[in-house]
């Protein structure tokens, strides 16, 4: 079981933060953990932070 950080969606094209089949454009590893830079199937880019506990979203852009 995956622990969540609360119900976030995206808020362009509604899907889940945590069941979009999102595509990791870039990672970049930090003294927390890593960031991941991830683009949402309606082709907005999000930044996500991910630690031990999970990834969360922290940023969004808008659809391209
Ligand atoms: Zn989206």
């Amino acid at each position: 079981m995956t622990s969540t950080t609360g119900a976030t969606a995206c808020p362009h094209c509604g899907r889940p933060d945590g069941a979009e089949p999102f595509q990791v454009v870039s990672r970049h590893l930090t003294a927390a953990g890593s960031t991941l830079w991830t683009r949402c199937a309606c082709g907005s880019l999000q930044v996500r932070t991910a630690d031990g506990c999970g990834t969360r979203v922290v940023s969004r852009s808008r659809p391209t």
